[in-house]
């Protein structure tokens, strides 16, 4: 047997032992079994090889977290290095280590406004869980323990503990495994492309902002705690709110005394050309989750930052807050940040993003893409983008949500050397940041014969466009 054969064989034993016992995350397990992972082998940049020898390139850095690519050493021996000296303690005994202090530090630097104060955590879903016990503490201090409503939207995505999906707007989620948490509300999503119904951007901000002065007098102004969103929305299909939703939102939470939490952990880390996403559309939250991009995801950590008025209240009058994980601060996963911010910084990575790589890659999506009989609209800002697949582009009809036509799209990327990921109905982009402009091409020339190629599925399903 010669040695290509026996790393095939090899692969099949992997497959058949994942089948046997490893239970993947937001996978339908029996469709996975009948056909076998795909065992991604190694990484470079923006590209990963799986164990057939193809490469891929990765238009998803990962799940939008990999933001300074793939095999970076520096990372690994900062790891190592800390491993070394000190692989674990916890910042519970009123103890910390200097990797903990030093993120804090540097973040609370990073962060806008005056969020100068970081709570660690290990994913985004617990920073979101530390995010809906922490608001409502912070309103129990301040003599008010009857605020402890939080308003999010419909198609919000912010993690799948039992607090992050109950925050979270996805209808999928809130059907399995209830019930949800109680005090939680919902408003409508500021999806122009899909829901607007004739309005126009502007008029439509306003109907959307509207909904959540609407919720808070519906439940009483003095019940709600908080409101919390995406900046851009992402995993609901990369969702750019229109002009001026986010200006009358915070002016709504500034009428009512509402907090504002911004859900940082796609945003945040360069994503849309800024530090954070609060920075690109003109946002001044209260607090800010963050995790993905914050170790470019090499190792889980991520963080809340909090405002100087929270932070004081409840470290002035509060006591102990019970609430934190045995890994918060971990020192290995808080030198990786650290590492991984110092590389951002450097290198100029953000500004690459803001300047360069961002303009471009909207600007050949939409030159390039634009004009596709499938592509309805495409929209994004920095290294983000979205597009909704339409069957009747003219008319602006999306299709119907049981053709699963973003599954065949994204089913053609798999097999053509694209990590394009589906949402529904949208098809979404969201690249390492240090992706060239070269690679950008390779990125749009790879997704326009997918959507090519998935045109003809459908035509060969009898599925007529236009
Ligand atoms: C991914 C994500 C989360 C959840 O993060 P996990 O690390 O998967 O728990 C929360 N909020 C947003 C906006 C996300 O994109």
């Amino acid at each position: 047997m010669n040695a290509i054969n026996q790393e095939a064989v090899h692969s099949e034993e992997i497959r058949a032992l994942d089948a046997q016992h490893h239970l993947h995350p937001f996978t339908d397990t029996q469709a996975l079994n009948s056909k076998g992972a795909r065992i991604i082998e190694r990484a470079e940049g923006v590209y990963l090889w799986d164990s057939e020898g193809n490469k891929i390139i990765d238009g998803m850095a990962g799940l939008w977290c990999v933001n300074i690519g793939y095999g970076r050493k520096e990372l690994a021996e900062a790891a190592q290095r800390q491993m070394n000296e000190l692989p674990y303690y916890n910042t519970f005994f009123q103890t910390t280590t200097n990797p903990a202090t030093q993120l804090a530090n540097e973040l609370a630097a990073l962060t806008p406004g005056d969020l100068n104060h970081i709570f660690f955590a290990n994913s985004g879903s617990e920073a979101i869980d530390t995010v809906i016990r922490m608001v409502r503490r912070y309103w129990e201090v301040a003599g008010k323990p009857w605020r402890k409503i939080l308003i999010s939207r419909e198609n919000a995505y912010h993690g799948s503990t039992i607090g992050g999906t109950s925050l979270g707007g996805m209808g999928a989620m809130h059907k399995q495994g209830g019930p949800m948490l109680p005090a939680i509300e919902h408003i409508r999503q500021p999806y122009w492309y899909g829901e607007a119904e004739g309005q126009s951007p502007e008029e439509f901000a306003l109907t959307c902002a509207k909904a959540l002065e609407e919720k808070i007098l519906e439940v009483g102004p003095d019940n709600v705690a908080a409101f919390v969103g995406e900046p851009i929305q992402g995993a609901g299909g990369v969702i750019v709110p229109p002009e001026g939703y986010w200006a009358e939102i915070q002016k709504i939470c500034r009428k009512y005394d509402i907090l504002l939490v911004a859900d940082e952990v796609i945003c945040g880390f360069g994503r849309t050309g800024n530090w954070f996403g609060s920075q690109t559309l003109d946002i001044k939250p209260d607090m800010i989750s963050m995790a993905k991009g914050l170790s470019s995801g090499y190792l889980p950590i991520s963080a809340v930052a909090v405002g100087d008025r929270i932070a004081k209240t409840l470290i002035e009058k509060g006591g102990e807050f019970y609430h934190g994980f045995t890994y918060s601060g971990h020192p290995v996963a808080a030198a990786v940040a650290l590492e991984n911010l110092r590389i951002l910084k450097e290198e100029k990575v953000i500004e690459q993003v803001r300047e360069e790589t961002g303009p471009y890659l909207q600007q050949q999506l939409r030159e390039r893409l634009g004009n596709h009989p499938l592509v309805g609209h495409i929209e994004g800002m920095g290294l983000v983008a979205g597009m909704a697949l339409a069957q009747d582009k003219a008319n602006h009809k999306l299709f119907d949500s049981d053709l699963d036509v973003g599954t065949i799209c994204r089913n053609h990327c798999f097999a053509n050397g694209l990590i394009m990921r589906a949402c529904g109905n949208r098809m979404v982009l969201s690249p390492p940041l240090v992706i060239s402009k070269a690679e950008i091409d390779e990125l749009i020339d790879k997704a326009l014969k997918c959507l090519d190629l998935t045109v003809r599925s459908l035509e060969e399903q009898g599925v007529q466009l236009g």
